[in-house]
């Protein structure tokens, strides 16, 4: 196997925008400067605008104004989001696992960035996380996030063995966004694949348990440009 590192993954919709941002793969990097907060499955919204210590304060949304900060999450199945207002005046990394969902981490993190760009026309990517095809859970699970999502989880949850399902946590997410007002084409789904699948690109702790490592996903308030006058 190479030991180059991989490169982070991109999404149209962001790049377009000139949005500087990455989705994690094994071994990819992220900015040196990106701020992670630590990720405690809540709902807790972290604003920067400068650089902090990593895994400093408890948030699983961390966002900023500041041109030229990268803010990022880090992953091992749960859902990745990067998110920018259209202007790209301000981004947000929101870290979704079901537990996260059904809190209402994707509304708690969208609500804040809306409020930090003061303005509502977002962007929204979402990355490598657990699918259908391979993530099974129990009714626990299934009870948690109808109780707050009951008409978003026709094809997101179908039944498996007796008692459980298969979740489709990115799917979820892209509807819960949708729901909240962003328009589909403004949603970049072609990195929504499943990390179970994927060895030897993505790390996976349903896969791999313990020894399973971190995906490292980033994204950038574009550098301030100076006045050319
Ligand atoms: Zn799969």
């Amino acid at each position: 196997m190479s030991a180059e590192a991989a490169e982070v993954l991109c999404e149209p919709v962001l790049k377009l925008a000139g949005i500087p941002h990455g989705f994690g793969q094994r071994a990819s990097q992220v900015p040196d400067s990106t701020t992670f907060p630590k990720q405690v499955h809540g709902t807790q919204v972290l604003a920067v605008d400068r650089p902090i210590g990593p895994l400093a304060i408890e948030a699983d949304v961390v966002l900023s104004a500041t041109p030229g900060m990268s803010v990022g999450i880090v992953t091992a199945d749960c859902v990745p989001i990067l998110a920018a207002s259209r202007d790209a005046r301000a981004v947000a990394a929101i870290h979704a696992g079901w537990r996260g969902l059904a809190a209402g981490v994707i509304e708690a993190g969208i609500d804040a960035l809306r409020a930090a760009a003061g303005a509502p026309g977002l962007l929204c990517a979402i990355g490598p996380s657990a699918r259908g095809c391979c993530y099974e859970v129990d009714d626990p699970v299934r009870k948690g996030l109808a109780e707050r999502y009951a008409r978003l989880l026709d094809e997101v949850l179908r039944p498996g063995r007796p008692g459980h399902y298969l979740l489709d946590l990115p799917l979820l997410a892209t509807r819960i966004i949708q729901t909240i007002g962003v328009e589909s084409t403004r949603i970049g789904i072609e990195n929504r694949v499943c990390t179970l699948c994927d060895p030897g690109r993505f790390e996976s702790y349903r896969r791999d348990g313990v020894s399973a490592g971190r995906l490292r996903h980033f994204i950038s308030v574009p550098p301030a440009i100076p006045c050319q006058g």
